[in-house]
């Protein structure tokens, strides 16, 4: 039951079943009478990758702000994932990071976070959610379309002609499903969307540790400065396993079997992942994945769009996975819808307004991953697209954190804190660190 213990009407539908949907599904649980989730896949059982997200065989890193969000919705999923077999990675100290041309050095930024397989994740947050009062999760049921009357979403049409009916309904379907565009081309909304050409590429697969790396707890981010366009991570997971993404930009192929995948890590900037996987056996196939474009659809500002109709995760905004905001942003968007329905449940407000409330929120979350994504994605000569107005000073303003990271223990430990999403943007500009933040910034923009 909501923390009130009052309900915001009789039902809800999600569309979608990934991490999105499930972390919304969370956020309606107990709100509504019933919440039917709907996914046109097959999910698993377990922890299996499955075609609907194929992205899950990628290299997924849950950022500390996405974990807090999670735990929030549902409380005690941190313990689960442990249980389950996340390797329990201390920021600073475990995660290694490669950027700006050098690694970060150790800190203690207070903090750890888990790591594991993005089935993992999912098939975790899919058992917690499927156990939540009045949830049901359905496989293999395609929605064909939202249904709109009057302005507003009454639910949705299945493919099979069926039409099911709701109070209010998510759309968590990714980018890449046909829903949005059905929406548009039935009448129902008009909206604008942004598209960069990130066009970046991922190879990936997963490997046994070797006997002596058994206990090691740690992962690499090679995010090397341009011309330099390989990338790489290698991140502990379950199972005593490391799951290595390696990619690049532009219109290069990525490594296609494990010899060449060696062969590729061999030539990041530093031997770390290779050393570990030359005589690594992998355990799973090869699979690679080709992200054309970052896309936002600006539906906080749409002329028209349904009432009772929430955009939530990939639906809304899809950056360069690169920097692994994507789950982190949709959980905290969800975090923040459970907050907006738990008041409303308070106060007896009911659902009118709440797509307005619920898109300011979730763009706020959008935003700063696409700001933070986008700025480092201009960077490169490969990326298409227009570059903003203040790019200049965006990247300014990243390499003056970098550069004072190297010099300054709190300002390494804040770098992490944004990273991670648990400081707010504004920290910079009104935190503790302002005033030494400017004057280094206005000195490097000087000479
Ligand atoms: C290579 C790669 C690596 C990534 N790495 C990270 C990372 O390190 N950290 C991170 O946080 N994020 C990462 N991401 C991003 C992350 O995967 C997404 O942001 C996140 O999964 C979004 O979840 P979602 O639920 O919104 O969408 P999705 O995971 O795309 O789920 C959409 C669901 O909707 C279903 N669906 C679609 N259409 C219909 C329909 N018509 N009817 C019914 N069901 C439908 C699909 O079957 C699917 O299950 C990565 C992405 C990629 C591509």
């Amino acid at each position: 039951m909501s923390k009130s213990g009052g309900q915001l009407g009789r039902s809800a539908i999600v569309v979608g079943a990934g991490i999105g949907g499930l972390a919304a599904a969370a956020a309606l649980a107990g709100k509504f009478g019933t919440v039917t989730m709907l996914d046109r896949d097959s999910l698993p059982e377990g922890a299996s990758w499955r075609m609907g997200a194929g992205q899950g065989a990628h290299v997924h890193q849950l950022l500390k702000a996405g974990e807090q969000s999670l735990e929030r919705l549902l409380p005690g999923i941190t313990e689960d994932f442990y249980r389950a077999g996340a390797v329990d990675m201390r920021v600073g100290r475990d995660v290694k990071v490669f950027d700006f041309g050098g690694w970060m050095d150790e800190c203690d930024v207070g903090f750890s976070v888990t790591s594991l397989s993005r089935p993992a994740y999912e098939s975790i947050l899919r058992r917690r959610v499927a156990a939540l009062p009045g949830v049901t999760i359905r496989g293999e049921t395609d929605v064909r379309r939202f249904t709109v009357e009057g302005g507003r979403c009454t639910g949705v049409e299945l493919s099979d002609g069926m039409v099911l009916t709701a109070d209010l309904v998510v759309d968590s379907s990714g980018m890449t499903g046909p829903l949005m565009r059905q929406l548009v081309e039935d009448g129902h909304a008009e909206y604008e969307s942004e598209h960069i050409r990130i066009n970046v590429a991922y190879t990936t697969a997963r490997f046994r540790k070797p006997e002596k790396y058994r206990d090691e707890k740690i992962g690499f981010f090679f995010l090397p400065a341009p011309p330099e366009k390989h990338f790489g991570f290698i991140l502990p997971i379950e199972n005593d396993e490391w799951i290595i993404s390696l990619g690049t930009r532009g219109h290069d192929a990525p490594p296609r079997d494990v010899a060449a995948l060696k062969e590729y890590a061999s030539k990041l900037p530093d031997p770390a992942v290779y050393d570990r996987i030359k005589d690594a056996e992998a355990v799973s196939e090869l699979k690679t994945f080709r992200k054309g474009t970052a896309t936002r659809r600006k539906i906080w500002e749409a002329p028209k769009w349904p009432k009772r109709l929430l955009p939530a995760g990939d639906a809304l905004s899809s950056v360069n996975p690169t920097y692994g905001q994507g789950m982190t942003v949709t959980a905290c968007a969800a975090d923040a819808l459970s907050g907006l329905l738990s008041k409303r449940a308070e106060t007896g407000a009911g659902l009118d307004g709440l797509e307005k409330e619920y898109l300011t929120a979730a763009a706020a979350f959008a935003a700063r991953a696409w700001g933070l994504s986008v700025n480092s994605d201009y960077v490169y000569p490969e990326t298409e697209g227009e570059r903003p107005s203040n790019f200049a000073m965006s990247r300014a303003v990243a390499a003056t954190l970098r550069k004072l990271a190297d010099e300054d223990m709190d300002f390494r430990v804040l770098r992490y804190r944004l990273v991670h999403m648990v400081d707010p943007d504004n920290v910079l500009s009104e935190g503790p660190l302002a005033i030494r933040f400017f004057t280094a910034l206005q000195g490097s923009m000087a000479s």
